[in-house]
């Protein structure tokens, strides 16, 4: 039996490997996809202390090799269902089943969907979900960013790089994310600000090739684009856990500070989790309150 089986390989799981390591508690990391997480799309680092500008992947790359070498090991598979039989837990993937003393939920986030028609069927035909893989596809040509968060102001501004044009939708006329990208996109002569704006249309034919925008007085705009970025949040992927974990109404786990949930011996750690900030390092932070918390149960 392992003593912490965390399921999610990104900041805060890693962050959590790190920790139940140096406390010298064995450590499973399951991951469905690849180690890293949501931070890999992000090409500059700013607000992370240390690193004045560190890329996302480069990030993950460094808190991988750490959790590596303090000991943790790591799978790539998918965790489906956490049993709870008091002092073990059952952690079931689609190939095996894994028992822990603990477990560490630290799962991030999937896309949100704008909802759209074809939005799927048009994936990889001009809709994309992350700027920094597929920008390199629409070089010198226009693309539209939707979104007022963080991640949307920052792919608009690797976008300006790249491409000839670069719309920025966003439904309201202030942003979310920081003021300081805003400023810096206000610098940038190819970005246009689309205010108090939804996407309402898609118009393709083998490709995307422009997109209806509606605003509040109910105008209709077309923009000819044959990219368009989609940045409107996430959402936390607790689903397949939620026999053992309380949800609040948009599907985040509850857990105090203490990173603690219902379940004694099942704690929840990063983006998943109900908070007010999510940010890179309230993430690690979570990883680190989620081991501490770990091993003081175990030991306990
Ligand atoms: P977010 O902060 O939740 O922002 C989502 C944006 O999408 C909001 O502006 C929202 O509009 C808009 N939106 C939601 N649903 C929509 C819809 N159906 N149609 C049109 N617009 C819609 O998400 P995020 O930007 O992905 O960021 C997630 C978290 O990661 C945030 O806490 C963010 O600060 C953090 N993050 C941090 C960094 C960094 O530290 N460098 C980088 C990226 C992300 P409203 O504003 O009107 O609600």
């Amino acid at each position: 039996m392992t003593d912490i089986i965390i399921i999610g390989a990104g900041p805060a799981g890693m962050t959590a490997a790190i920790y139940a390591r140096r406390a010298s508690k064995s450590v499973l990391v399951l991951e469905a996809m690849s180690y890293g997480g949501q931070i890999i799309n992000t090409p500059d680092i700013e607000n992370y202390p240390v690193a004045a500008h560190i890329s996302g992947f480069e990030f993950a790359q460094n808190v991988y090799n750490q959790a590596k070498a303090l000991g943790a090991e790591f799978k790539f598979e998918k965790a489906v269902e956490i049993r709870d039989s008091g002092d073990t837990k059952t952690v079931v993937t689609p190939k095996n089943e894994y028992e822990a003393k603990a477990v560490i939920i630290a799962t991030g986030s999937e896309n949100r969907k704008l909802g759209v028609a074809d939005e799927d069927k048009l994936v990889g035909r001009g809709v994309s979900y992350c700027a920094t893989c597929d920008g390199a596809f629409f070089r010198k040509k226009a693309v539209a960013v939707v979104g007022g968060g963080n991640t949307a102001l920052e792919d608009a501004l690797y976008l300006a790089d790249i491409a000839e044009k670069v719309y920025l939708i966003h439904r309201r006329d202030r942003f979310r994310g920081e003021d300081a990208t805003v400023e810096k996109l206000k610098q940038r002569e190819n970005v246009e600000f689309v205010y108090n704006s939804v996407v309402t249309k898609l118009n393709a034919d083998k490709k995307l090739e422009s997109v209806e925008v509606t605003d509040k007085q109910g105008n209709v705009r077309t923009l000819e684009v044959s990219g368009l970025f989609v940045a409107v949040g996430r959402i936390p992927e607790n689903q397949n856990f939620a026999s053992v974990i309380e949800l609040d109404g948009a599907g985040y786990a509850v857990a105090a500070e203490n990173c603690r949930t219902k379940t004694p011996g099942v704690f929840v750690a990063g983006d998943n989790r109900v908070k007010d900030v999510r940010q890179l390092v309230t993430a690690t932070a979570d990883g680190a309150v989620a081991a501490t918390e770990a091993v003081k149960y175990i030991n306990s």
